[in-house]
């Protein structure tokens, strides 16, 4: 016999203050920095439920496992998917330092995210408006509410700044080799 889950009672995502959103992306920031200096792209996201406690947090770690799905967004998904015991997250919100990709932005949909903060705008594979803005497309069934722009220079300086160290050690490294 199977046993469908009832959905359950729909509720709003939280309502963050400015001090509780700068907080939490300071927090993302810092361990971002360190997620790069592990050779990842840095990068880290956490999910909110309603209350605002954190029920997920991830961080991109696609070159340590080897993994096409190891963005920061997914792997705080999961493990939020496993703590709400539930693939829905209409209550919940998720922050990341970076626009999400058109693939983590595709999961956020069909996860029926509430709410998306994130720093900074990312021109080149940005799917939340960067590129294309999927939460928009006419596939997109569920609303999410899009807040971009949260603590965005940092945001993008974190970007720009390690993309930078790896092109001047990948000129180290050509240097040596000559
Ligand atoms: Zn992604």
């Amino acid at each position: 016999m199977i046993i469908l889950q009832r959905p359950k009672k729909l509720s709003k995502p939280i309502a963050l203050s400015q001090e509780e959103k700068i907080k939490w992306m300071t927090r993302l920031l810092t361990k971002a920095n360190l997620v790069g200096e592990r050779g990842e792209v840095p990068i880290a996201a956490v999910i909110l439920d309603k209350r605002g406690r954190c029920i997920g947090y991830g961080e991109n770690r696609r070159e340590t496992t080897k993994d096409p799905l190891g963005h920061a967004e997914l792997v705080a998904l999961r493990q939020a998917s496993w703590i709400n015991n539930d693939w829905r997250f209409n209550d919940c919100t998720l922050i990341v330092n970076l626009e999400p990709c058109p693939m983590c932005a595709g999961a956020l949909i069909q996860a029926r995210m509430g709410k998306i903060i994130y720093g900074s705008e990312d021109p080149k594979r940005g799917a939340l408006g960067g590129t294309i803005n999927l939460a928009e497309h006419k596939s997109a069934h569920h609303k999410m509410i899009v807040e971009k722009g949260l603590m965005e220079e940092e945001s993008k300086k974190i970007i720009v700044d390690w993309f930078k160290d790896k092109r001047l050690l990948g000129k180290d490294l050509l240097s040596k080799l000559r």
